[in-house]
């Protein structure tokens, strides 16, 4: 008999083999780098195969398998990931030029197609973490290899969610993003544990500085109303009642480890953490808005990038 279940194979929670090719890719910095390599995670693998007979390929294997072309990017804008014609001679696209994005790089995964699309919509529209942990584990990891690319070495890296209106939490029973976030922590501390990571002294925290205002969703509005839209629409959480004073979002702690990184020298990166990138436009709100809420705190961050499972073309999505 084979068990065809609608839950692909990532959220049985058991950890997987990497494929040959996600190994080779994880040595470039692409995905599969340090998940599910070892005995336990094999040996499990090959009891799902062979007694449950799961018809869908691990995560790590299916976006392996995919391809997802590091390479492409060269054809894309670097900041926020739309395609470049041919004789486009600048680096940036035209909208980048004309209005900067506030972060230096934008990281994803790859183009908002098959397998990417299913997964993140499984993610957004299911309420079971398992999925966007893997997901973001994975993110983590390439993100942890473009720091390094681009001479970013042995950051502290604050992650920071674009947060979800409590009604939409409600409704669809998950923070992605937050979810998501959580994921690239464990997978950037994974790395961090590893004693050949090429990442160095690189730390991770978790710091979700905003709270959002509901809105309609962005997806599904024409680009120059996603701007408008999205406006204004995050802050950093308020305390009830007459007070409205801005509560404190970044722990003493972390604020401590953030002080004691600046008087090692160490860089200190924030990350914006979505699903999916389109216009950049909820990206820009973010950092707009996480800057105002670190600056409350004393805290001023300038190096800024962008972490996204998928990127997606205009018009789509
Ligand atoms: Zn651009």
């Amino acid at each position: 008999m084979t068990v065809r279940s609608t839950i692909p194979a990532p959220m049985s929670g058991a950890p997987a083999a990497p494929a040959p090719a996600a190994a080779a890719a994880g040595a470039g910095g692409g995905v599969g780098v340090g998940l599910g390599g070892s005995a336990l995670g094999r040996a499990w693998s090959d009891i799902e195969a062979a007694v449950l007979l799961v018809t869908c390929l691990p995560l790590e294997q299916r976006l392996a398998e995919a391809g997802l072309p590091e390479t492409e990017r060269l054809t894309r804008c670097p900041k926020c990931g739309q395609k470049l014609l041919a004789n486009h001679h600048a680096v940036l696209c035209d909208a980048c030029e004309a209005s900067p994005p506030p972060w230096t790089a934008l990281v994803t995964l790859g183009p908002y197609a098959d397998p990417l699309a299913p997964i993140v919509r499984e993610i957004k529209n299911r309420p079971w973490p398992e999925l966007a942990d893997r997901t973001g584990r994975i993110l983590g990891q390439r993100l942890a290899a473009r720091l390094t690319a681009a001479g970013v070495h042995g950051p502290l890296v604050l992650l920071i969610p674009v947060p979800t209106s409590r009604l939409r939490i409600l409704y669809r029973g998950i923070d992605h993003p937050a979810a998501i976030a959580r994921g690239m922590c464990r997978g950037l501390r994974e790395l961090h544990a590893e004693a050949t990571s090429p990442s160095g002294n690189l730390t991770a925290y978790l710091a979700p500085l905003l709270s959002r205002r509901w809105r309609w969703r962005q997806a599904g509005l024409a680009a120059w109303r996603r701007k408008e839209n999205v406006q204004g629409t995050m802050t950093p959480p308020r305390l009830g009642g007459l007070t409205g004073r801005f509560v404190p979002t970044l722990s003493a702690r972390i604020a401590r480890k953030v002080a004691q990184a600046r008087q090692q020298g160490r860089p200190v990166v924030a990350v914006v953490v979505d699903d999916v990138v389109t216009t950049g436009a909820t990206a820009r709100e973010a950092c707009r808005a996480g800057r105002a809420a670190l600056s409350q705190q004393g805290i001023s961050v300038r190096l800024w990038w962008v972490a996204s499972v998928a990127r997606a073309d205009l018009p789509s999505v």
